[in-house]
Formats: C-alpha cells, sequence, structure tokens
C-alpha cells in the first residue's frame, strides 16, 4: 500500500481533513495510526475502503491507484474490523459468512474458532442457527466483535483495516479479541487505529497523526527516542 501526497476534505467543509500523508504499508507489515480524536485516523481508513473518493493525491495498491479497481473486486481483498459492527437479521452462521457467500459450515465453524465466538455460540441452545437481531438473541459489544472478526478471519484477505474498540470491551473478550487478531495479522497487510498498547509497540511502523497530517512516525523504541508528542500520548496512555 502506497501513500502519495495524499490530501482530503469532506465535502461542505473547507478544511483538510487530511493533508500530504505519504508514507507505504510493505506486504506483510503492521502500520499503526496513533493520535488524539478528531485527528484524522478513521478518515484514512475510509478512504483506503473507498468510502470517499480523494482529488488529491493517491493510494496505491500494488502499484495500481485503488480508484482504478472495480470497487467489488477491490473490497473483496479488504477486511475490515471496526467498533460498528454490522450485523443482519440472520443466523449467526450467515452473519459470520457475510463477505463468503460459498463457505461451508465446517469453515464457519473453523473461523468462530479462531475468534474465540463459538463457545459463546455454543451456548445459545440453536447454536449457529440461532436467529440475531430484533427477535433474535442480543449479543454483547465483545460478542459481536468477535463475530466480526470471525467473518473477517473466513474472508481471508491480504489486506485488513482495524479501528480498534476500546469501550465496551470487557477485559476478557478484549484479552481474546487481541489474540485472535494478533495471530491473524503475523501474514497480512495490516492498518491499524491503535488504542492498545501492546498493538502499537508492536506495530513495524506507527504514524502519529495530529489536524490530519502525520508529524512523527517510527518504530515504538524510536518515537521514545524523540521524546516528542508520541512519547506525551503514551504517557496519557493515548487517551
Ligand atoms: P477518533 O479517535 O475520535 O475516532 P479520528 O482520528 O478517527 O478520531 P476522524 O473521524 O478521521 O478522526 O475525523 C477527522 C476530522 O474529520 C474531524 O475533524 C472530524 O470532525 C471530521 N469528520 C469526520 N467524519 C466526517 C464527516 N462524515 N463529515 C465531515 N467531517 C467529518
Ligand atoms: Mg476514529
Amino acid at each position: 500500500i502506497t501513500v502519495r501526497d495524499l490530501n482530503f476534505s469532506y465535502a461542505g467543509t473547507g478544511d483538510y481533513a487530511l493533508k500530504d500523508l505519504n508514507f507505504d504499508i510493505a506486504a506483510g507489515q503492521t502500520v499503526a495510526l496513533v493520535g488524539r480524536s478528531g485527528s484524522g485516523k478513521s478518515t484514512f481508513a475510509a478512504l483506503l475502503n473507498r468510502f470517499y473518493d480523494y482529488s488529491e493525491g493517491r493510494i496505491e495498491v500494488d502499484g495500481v491507484d485503488i480508484r482504478d479497481y472495480e470497487l467489488f473486486s477491490f473490497r473483496q481483498n479488504i477486511g475490515i474490523v471496526t467498533q460498528h459492527v454490522n450485523l443482519f437479521n440472520d443466523t449467526i452462521a450467515a452473519n459470520i459468512a457475510y463477505g463468503t457467500p460459498n463457505a461451508t459450515i465446517e469453515q464457519i465453524r473453523a473461523a468462530a474458532d479462531d475468534a474465540f465466538a463459538t463457545q459463546f455460540i455454543e451456548s445459545f441452545p440453536e447454536g449457529f442457527d440461532t436467529q440475531m437481531g430484533e427477535n433474535g438473541v442480543k449479543l454483547s459489544g465483545g460478542q459481536k466483535q468477535r463475530l466480526a472478526i470471525a467473518r473477517t478471519l473466513l474472508k481471508n484477505t491480504p489486506i485488513l483495516l482495524l479501528d480498534e474498540a476500546t469501550s465496551a470491551l470487557d477485559n476478557e473478550s478484549e484479552r481474546f479479541i487481541q489474540i485472535a487478531l494478533d495471530r491473524f495479522m503475523e501474514n497480512r497487510s495490516t492498518l491499524v487505529i491503535a488504542h492498545r498498547l501492546s498493538t502499537v509497540i508492536n506495530a513495524d511502523l506507527i504514524l502519529v497523526m495530529d489536524k490530519g497530517q502525520v508529524i512523527e512516525q517510527g518504530t515504538h523504541a524510536e518515537l521514545l527516542a524523540q521524546n516528542g508528542y508520541y512519547t506525551k500520548l503514551y504517557e496519557q496512555d493515548f487517551e
């Protein structure tokens, strides 16, 4: 993933939400975006997923501007886990298989296992056939997120986009989610909007954002050695 001279402003706003972004995410690397609320982290994730079109600069994947890919096939290559989990009024199995319609039940179960979701799914009398949504079971935030991770594991994409949640997760599900994600990130190009220190420390590259710009970059150790903005964020636990 190559980002060059990228500027972006939301329609109707005069301000740049992203300004002068330049960085690369090599195949298999994990890049973490950190920065205070409103610094532009989710905006970049939205551009990479082509929720918005940018007009200045470019984002390339495998040397091709992402705007030149057919949207559907491009999205087939990106797995996303965010705070906002979209679940549908259908069975748990169908929700996991959303995005991979030809998946077998064995594949769905394997993905649920890897996302630490099987145990709570099987605690419902109808297991994977449990109906979700208005007339179905209500899930906790952590359970929903594990279903989203299972869905992404099943999709098995080369690019992974994580906009991490901090709230609404108890410590245990957070720990499970982290284990599931760490395993999954190993062989993928991962962009993670990181609130958890563990993710940040292990990233190959950390981009520190402020007001839409990358103001510092490096590894955790390099950034701490600079004793600048990142060090302040770190001392305040990234909040
Ligand atoms: P947080 O840590 O709170 O999630 P963030 O770094 O993800 O923050 P963004 O959501 O990318 O921040 O927001 C960057 C800037 O763009 C903010 O000033 C925000 O108000 C603005 N913004 C975000 N979404 C929109 C939108 N849909 N329309 C207009 N402005 C937006
Ligand atoms: Mg955000």
